[in-house]
């Protein structure tokens, strides 16, 4: 592991925001667009009674393409560090619908398995392949491998092994810290290996056996990429993680007629969500502020220690829906990413 590449926050945590267009369905039932961009990273959000200004790194609105997303969010820069070492994440963080899925792997649904046209592809495939471009370019000295997990109600499952899901065991070493005992990590040389292995897990996290529809919503996935230095001997060895997390949707699951099982679910995303959130704005304070970092308080944010700790580079994308009918979710999520960055 090495040392972080610059003091201070701009570096070590970015926040951006992307808003999505209204659906058809928003636009047929005649929503309101309550959202408006600014420029210079800033947003407006006018209804009925409120009206505010919150301002990010960068802020994509209904117009940006895909391409847009990736190549001003920083994403490549963010590839590039993980080639040299360092531990990256990107988070995409948003109500259930806001386009977290969307943004990361483009618009896969259940009966595709391709999205349906490169200019489409997510920040997750432009990544690999800015990756598999890079190694090529280094003369193929870097070997990768892939691992892909999913939290869901406090249980962390292999989305790459093939047999009948189960919980594996979350454990800590002095040497390995935080590590998934027995979990897969698969070796790919091609950028078609590795959006293979995508595709692979997402199916198998839509078609858990104990799927229910809300699912895939309910739970954390997080695809990392492992890249070890084939150098010779002579370098210092460097491992970098390249770590994609598609989370659970941020929505308050209303507590009056939710079942025990609605609660559980509930209760262990608002707890993870909160951890996350709590670490990332510690993080972004000064360095000599930071007192003690409550890595501990969920999977997720133990999962994520070592990215967020140290010398880890972290992108969130905030997602948001244009629509007034997503008014107080949408205050709640740039809220929070506004309160990380
Ligand atoms: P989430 O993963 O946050 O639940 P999705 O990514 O599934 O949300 O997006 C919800 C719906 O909105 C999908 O039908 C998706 O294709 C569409 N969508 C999301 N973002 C965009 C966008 N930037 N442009 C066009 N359609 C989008
Ligand atoms: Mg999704």
């Amino acid at each position: 592991e090495r040392e972080g590449p610059v003091e201070g926050r701009e570096t070590r945590l970015r926040v951006v925001l992307r808003v999505r267009p209204l659906t058809c369905k928003e636009t047929r039932r005649g929503d309101r667009r309550v959202v408006h961009s600014l420029g210079d990273g800033a947003v407006h959000v006018s209804a009925a009674r409120h009206d505010a200004t919150f301002g990010f790194s960068a802020v994509f609105d209904a117009s940006a393409s895909q391409e847009a997303v990736f190549e001003g969010s920083g994403m490549r820069q963010l590839v590039e560090l993980a080639i040299d070492g360092f531990s990256c994440t990107v988070f995409a963080f948003g109500q259930t619908g806001s386009g977290k899925t969307y943004t990361l792997m483009g618009p896969l649904t259940q009966s595709e398995t391709q999205p349906a046209s490169p200019a489409l592809l997510g920040l997750m495939q432009r990544s690999f392949a800015c990756l598999l471009e890079q190694s090529r370019s280094r003369g193929s000295d870097l070997a990768l491998s892939a691992s892909y997990l999913e939290i869901y109600n406090e249980q962390v499952r292999d989305l790459l092994s093939p047999g009948p899901p189960c919980a594996l065991p979350l454990r800590w070493s002095k040497t390995r810290g935080f590590y998934v005992e027995n979990q897969l990590s698969v070796d790919f040389e091609s950028l078609e290996a590795i959006v293979s292995l995508l595709l692979q897990g997402s199916q198998r996290r839509r078609t858990s056996a104990h799927a229910l529809n809300r699912h895939s919503s309910r739970s954390h996935a997080l695809l990392t990429i492992h890249i070890r230095s084939r150098a010779p001997s002579t370098c210092p060895s460097k491992q970098g993680t390249l770590c994609f997390v598609d989370l659970a949707g941020s929505e308050r699951v209303k507590e009056t007629g939710s079942s025990g099982e609605l609660s559980v679910e509930a209760n262990s995303i608002n707890r993870s969500l909160l951890a996350l959130g709590h670490c990332i704005s510690l993080l972004a304070k000064p360095r000599g502020k930071w007192t003690h970092i409550p890595y501990r308080d969920s999977k997720l944010t133990r999962l994520l220690a070592r990215s967020l700790g140290g010398s880890g580079i972290t992108l969130m994308v905030a997602c948001i829906s244009p629509s007034s009918r997503c008014l107080s979710e949408t205050l709640s999520t740039l809220h929070y990413a506004s309160r990380a960055g």
